[in-house]
């Protein structure tokens, strides 16, 4: 089932979302909201659903950076942004840590702030601890763009938006972007 994505401005995008137990984890509900949460993002089409965006204040993100939505970019910028596929995968009550001092600033986007990108800083490499779709323990060791993916979800689980980091004098349209700055 395909659900509404929140856009920028809906109250929830700014809650603290909740941890779950992993009863909660492992009961039938929170089971098919992450078989929804899968087709969404499949069908927005997006590389992370954060579970705030389809309304729900629950600790829980999705992720999958597929081969198709890579090749769209030059060799040059997959290299630069360091984006390789991930496949599709579960975190629960995410948090992370800097692993590696060095920032890199790429244009991002977001489903919940459509039609805009600009360029984000964000920490190289990341260190990621959560709970997988099966409750256990699961760290994640990230860098270049899946380290994004993973910033940008985890933060939208604190109530924050990749536009509180964008750099505003870089901030424009899809349209535009493809149009001007692409290159
Ligand atoms: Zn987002």
């Amino acid at each position: 089932m395909k659900l509404k994505i929140h856009q920028v401005g809906h109250p929830v995008l700014r809650q603290q979302a909740q941890a779950l137990t992993p009863e909660d984890i492992l009961s039938a509900r929170i089971q098919e909201l992450l078989v929804h949460m899968r087709e969404t993002l499949y069908d927005a089409p997006g590389c992370g659903l954060a579970a705030p965006q389809i309304g729900e204040s629950l600790r829980i993100a999705v992720i999958d950076d597929k081969p198709e939505y890579i090749q769209i970019l030059s060799a040059e910028q997959q290299q630069a942004r360091e984006r390789v596929p991930v496949p599709f995968h579960v975190i629960i009550n995410p948090t992370y840590t800097i692993t590696e001092d060095r920032i890199a600033e790429f244009p991002e986007g977001c489903l919940s702030v459509a039609g805009l990108v600009g360029v984000v800083p964000r920490a190289i490499a990341i260190k990621v601890e959560c709970l997988n779709e099966h409750a256990k323990p699961v760290t994640i060791n990230a860098r270049g763009w899946y380290a994004r993916i993973l910033q940008h979800e985890i933060e939208h689980l604190q109530g924050k938006l990749c536009i509180d980091r964008t750099k505003m004098d870089t901030l424009t349209t899809i349209e535009n972007y493809q149009r001007y700055w692409k290159k």
